[in-house]
């Protein structure tokens, strides 16, 4: 909104565009394709792709495809989906894999200027000699090999001369730096592997730090925004650039997204895929974008989310109820209104003659344009079985012995009769309806405190129901050391075999939002078939109306 004061990185733009540095800004998404994408990349999309947005700038998606053992194709998809489902529009669909030979001749000019080396050493070996924090390092056996030398070394290491893990390139930086990362960092390493898009081309693979900044440097990114553990590999990112005397694109960190009983790491979520914890990355139950929006979840309610967690320096932990908030809320504007009894109780209106009465409701009582629909009435009718109680308490305003309430925009009925089977179980109530008290054209005169849903009995569609609850039964799951399932919520997921809906939501679509009235709000679930309705619990209501 207007008024709403800048983010500390939106200063940074609008300070580099009133001086002149930019003209107009260019963000990137860098997604590693090596796992679906969770609700913190939400945010980091909305930062990027909404920074550009704001200042008329634009956006690359760049997939930062730079590990060859651990990336798919499928993965890529899976993003481009999502991105484009949360409402955002890349300029260019970039992979940093594009730039290998790029890269490599990055890396030549390096070795050239006597700032990188091939390192025979060990990995041990390499781990060692970098020291401690607070003790300088060893300089390698081989730091001080000539030019000539490394530039053949290095094109072998190309050519497929060695193997994995015989000899690496490192920048020669310093070795004595306060930073680690300074330490001769490794730029490339041999790794015999099939890459998903350059196949067999290449057996060495640029690291992070070599071909992030790069990349950014040959897309002429403005902003780099990243997360705050990448602080001090800004030094890094830096020297790089400055060394190969490219376009300086700088490194911008904010803080990652931290949520409550919410795991978000790539690596653990597909522990959860592959040990079966959960059916999918789209499970209804993940953080990912993509169980999101099966679970019914909508791209303006995540925005939303993103836009009010905002945009710290210093690491937080936001509470999910936030994300639930904003789904709620905007579902509250949006959801179709549906009467689903999930466990039914019968009644029969006794006095009730009529053959094919219909009722009319409004389908939103939110929108001041909401649409009606007809529902089919009848003498047989389904009612929450908790919504009767034979001996209720003082202040029990639904169903009782004697009791009256109203039916949603049907009628007042009242309870004469209850019918039991011979162990005592209540199997139906015999009740007589106010045929003056139909709602909108209501000249009965009482005044009735409950309302309640139903679904006449011919009518009732059968539909399955999965209610969701938080996959973790302790808040911080990320930074629990044991194994993963003993904090696994036994109980988040629950399934109602057979709910009795409304005949209106036999047309229901995927995407179409209900709110399932005193129950929460749902969604047709993509396991649903010919024979069988399935729908996602998205979120539970805030309050119940006239209970
Ligand atoms: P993970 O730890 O889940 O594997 P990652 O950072 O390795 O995440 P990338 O695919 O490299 O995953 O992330 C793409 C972009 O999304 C990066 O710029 C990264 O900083 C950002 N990002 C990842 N996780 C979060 C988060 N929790 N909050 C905000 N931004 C994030
Ligand atoms: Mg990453
Ligand atoms: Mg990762």
């Amino acid at each position: 909104s207007e008024e709403k004061s800048l983010n500390f990185i939106e200063e940074i733009v609008e300070g580099d565009l009133s001086a002149g540095k930019y003209k107009s800004i260019v963000t990137r998404f860098p997604p590693e394709p090596n796992g679906h994408l969770h609700v913190g990349h939400a945010k980091s999309i909305c930062l990027n792709f909404g920074l550009a947005q704001k200042y008329g700038g634009s956006t690359n998606l760049r997939f930062d495809d730079t590990n060859p053992t651990t990336e798919e194709t499928q993965y890529v998809e899976g993003i481009k989906e999502d991105v484009k489902w949360l409402g955002f529009e890349w300029a260019n669909e970039l992979y940093a894999s594009d730039y290998f030979e790029q890269l490599y001749g990055f890396a030549v000019k390096l070795i050239e200027k006597g700032l990188a080396y091939v390192d025979d050493s060990t990995s041990e070996t390499i781990a060692a000699e970098k020291g401690t924090p607070t003790q300088p390092g060893k300089e390698s056996a081989y730091r001080n090999r000539s030019v000539e030398e490394n530039l053949q070394l290095f094109a072998d290491m190309r050519a497929g001369k060695y193997k994995d893990g015989e000899k690496v390139l490192r920048a020669k930086v310093d070795m004595a730096s306060t930073n680690m990362l300074l330490r001769d960092p490794i730029l490339y390493r041999i790794k015999h592997a099939h890459h998903h898009r350059t196949g067999d081309a290449w057996c060495i693979y640029p690291m992070y730090d070599f071909a992030h900044g790069q990349s950014d440097s040959i897309e002429k990114i403005t902003h780099s925004i990243c997360t705050l553990e990448f602080v001090s590999h800004r030094a890094l990112y830096d020297w790089l650039i400055e060394q190969l005397g490219i376009f300086p694109s700088h490194q911008y960190e904010f803080a990652r997204l931290n949520m409550t009983y919410t795991l978000m790491s790539k690596r653990k979520l597909l522990q959860l895929v592959n040990e079966k914890y959960v059916d999918g990355w789209d499970d209804p139950r993940m953080p990912t974008i993509s169980a999101m929006r099966r679970r019914g979840f909508t791209p303006e309610s995540i925005r939303k989310f993103c836009d009010l967690i905002g945009v710290a320096k210093r690491e937080n932990m936001i509470d999910v109820g936030l994300l639930e908030f904003c789904v709620r809320e905007h579902l509250n504007k949006v959801a179709q209104r549906r009467m689903v009894v999930f466990d039914p109780l019968k009644v029969v209106l006794t006095n009730y003659t009529d053959k094919d009465e219909t009722v009319r409701c409004e389908d939103n009582p939110e929108d001041p344009n909401t649409t009606y629909r007809d529902i089919p009435f009848s003498g047989e009718l389904y009612i929450e079985r908790d919504d009767f109680m034979e001996n209720p308490p003082k202040k029990f305003f639904r169903l009782a012995p004697g009791q009256m309430v109203r039916l949603k925009s049907a009628y007042i009925i009242r309870c004469d009769d209850v019918i039991k089977d011979a162990d005592g179980n209540i199997t139906e109530l015999h009740c007589s309806y106010l045929p003056e008290s139909q709602s909108g054209n209501d000249k009965s005169g009482l005044h009735v405190k409950g309302t309640l849903h139903w679904v006449s009995v011919p009518h009732a569609v059968n539909a399955e129901l999965r209610l969701y609850d938080r996959l973790f039964n302790t808040e911080d799951p990320a930074s629990y050391e044991g194994d993963l399932k003993d904090i696994l919520n036994p109980g988040s997921l629950q399934i109602i075999q057979h709910a009795y809906a409304e005949p209106a939501l036999r047309n229901a679509k995927f995407d179409d939002r209900y709110q399932f009235l005193r129950k929460g709000y749902y969604t047709l679930d993509k396991d649903t078939s010919e024979d069988r309705m399935v729908f996602n619990r998205t979120v539970t209501l805030k309050d119940t109306w006239a209970k």
